[in-house]
């Protein structure tokens, strides 16, 4: 409740100052669990471009999505954008978002990056991928996600947290693709393997590799990313997983229109424009993320680690499994 009340602080001071500079022209409201050093350089873009005003609150994606529902049809959001496709279908399923049919949103925007319903549209995505100790494992000792279920990793695997959305995201999508009982048997090799408990964040996770704790952690690019960013000899390497099989399990940032929203036409306008090249180039970047427009190329470090291909199935099933994912991973004592 706390941070709630400290939410809706927030929002008055954003509310406040958005008032004293623009008085008139349109203005947009976004709810954002993406955090104001990626956003704002996009939404003063849009400023820029076109007049309108976005104005913003950022929080943890639970407190938005309790917030939408709470403010009901007093929200003053517009668009809610989030990480993670199971966050999307969430709120998709709460019945906050509003289903958009838009020729822009729907060439630009993948089929599996986006909401079958087309209430929310992946802006970024990011792959969930391995990677590994450059001085102790060989590439061609890694093959798939589910080989390293194999008693070859035993004591050599690093994982994040199971609490963490990614994770049972990853873990939604293998249940998705092979049934609960293989997705099972997976895990638990998985947890057998475990060369620690798992770490907190991703880049734990890979720390544990350089520190020799671990050899091979299953982690998302753009934490890679930014330790490359840091040291660009850090001894670890990319490998995409699952290329001749399913491909690599990725996952979206992404947005969708409020269904309370008074401005849905400016909020459906601004979200067309966030998938077109120039922006999409930004926001990914913003990240060191993958743009979701594929006509659109990554920041050179991305590009780096080479083309991939990604699993084609539908992102939003991260969210239809996510409950099952959970109780699978329980089960198999991954914590
Ligand atoms: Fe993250």
């Amino acid at each position: 409740m706390k941070r709630i009340q400290r939410s809706i602080a927030t929002l008055s001071v954003a509310l406040t100052l958005g008032m004293s500079g623009l008085a008139y022209g349109q203005e947009l409201v976004v709810y954002s669990a993406r955090i104001e050093n990626l956003i704002k350089p996009v939404f003063d873009l849009y400023t820029a471009e076109t007049g309108v005003k976005v104005k913003y609150l950022t929080d943890q994606e639970p407190v938005l999505l309790q917030r939408i529902k709470a403010e009901g049809d007093n929200t003053p959001a517009d668009l809610l954008l989030t990480v993670d496709a199971g966050n999307l279908w969430h709120a998709a399923k709460e019945g906050v978002l509003h289903p958009v049919d838009s020729e822009v949103l729907t060439k630009n925007i993948p089929e599996h990056l986006r909401d079958p319903d087309q209430r929310w549209f992946g802006l970024s995505v990011r792959a969930r991928t391995l990677v590994y100790s450059a001085q102790r494992v060989k590439p061609a000792d890694l093959s798939t996600y589910e080989e390293l279920a194999e008693p070859k990793w035993k004591g050599r695997l690093a994982l994040r947290s199971s609490k963490k959305v990614y994770n049972q995201s990853l873990v939604a999508m293998l249940i998705k693709e092979h049934g609960e009982a293989k997705a099972a048997e997976i895990v638990g090799g998985w947890v057998r393997n475990l060369a620690a408990q798992p770490f907190a964040d991703d880049t734990k996770t890979m720390e544990a590799v350089v520190a020799g704790i671990a050899d091979v952690a299953i982690v998302n690019t753009y934490y890679f990313g930014r330790l490359v960013k840091k040291d660009p000899a850090v001894p670890l390497a990319v490998f995409w997983p699952n290329q001749s099989s399913s491909g690599v399990h990725v996952n979206v940032s992404g947005a969708g229109v409020v269904a309370a929203s008074k401005n849905k036409k400016a909020a459906i306008a601004f979200l067309e424009w966030l998938s077109t090249e120039k922006v999409q180039k930004i926001f990914a970047e913003a990240n060191l993320e993958y743009p979701a427009n594929p006509s659109v190329p990554a920041h050179p470090i991305v590009a780096a680690w080479g083309p991939f291909k990604q699993n084609r199935i539908n992102v939003s099933n991260a969210g239809e499994f996510q409950a099952v994912a959970i109780q699978l991973m329980d089960r198999m004592g991954y914590k």
